[in-house]
C-alpha cells in the first residue's frame, strides 16, 4: 500500500533495525520499545488487521507466530517468559494499520493487560 509505513520497511524503502527476513514476513526491533526486548513481526503483503486475514492466509499468520518464538529463543527470553500480541482495531490500542505481531520480553507482565 502506497503510504503504508510498515510497507515502506518492508520494502526497505526505510531504514529499521531489521533482524529476520523470510519470503512472506520481516521483524524489526520496535522504535518505542515497551519492554527490554521488544520485535514486531510483519507480513511484507498488506493487511490493515487482524480481520483481513482470510483463509488463505492461516500459513502466513503461522510463520509470524512460528517466527516470533524462534526469535524469543534467540534473544533468550524464552525460558523465562515472553507475550506476543496482535493490536485490533481501535479498543486494542491498533495505532499503526499494517498488521504486526509485537514481541516482548525481559521484563515480567502483568494480567490483565491495561
Ligand atoms: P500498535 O499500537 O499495536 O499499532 O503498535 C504499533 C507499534 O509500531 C508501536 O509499538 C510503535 O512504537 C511502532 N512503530 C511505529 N513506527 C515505527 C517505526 N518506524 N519503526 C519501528 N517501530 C515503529
Ligand atoms: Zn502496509
Amino acid at each position: 500500500m502506497k503510504n503504508c509505513f510498515f510497507c515502506k520497511i518492508a520494502k526497505k524503502e526505510i531504514a529499521t533495525d531489521l533482524i529476520y527476513e523470510n519470503k512472506n514476513i520481516v521483524a524489526f526491533r520496535d522504535i518505542n520499545p515497551q519492554a527490554p526486548v521488544h520485535i514486531l513481526l510483519i507480513p511484507k503483503l498488506h493487511f490493515p488487521t487482524l480481520n483481513d486475514f482470510m483463509s488463505n492466509d492461516k500459513y502466513l499468520a503461522g510463520n509470524l507466530i512460528y517466527n516470533a518464538a524462534k526469535l524469543a529463543k534467540r534473544e533468550g527470553i524464552a525460558e523465562q517468559g515472553y507475550r506476543t500480541v496482535f493490536n485490533c482495531n481501535e479498543w486494542a490500542g491498533q495505532t499503526v494499520y499494517h498488521i504486526h505481531l509485537h514481541l516482548l520480553g525481559g521484563r515480567k507482565f502483568r494480567w490483565p493487560p491495561g
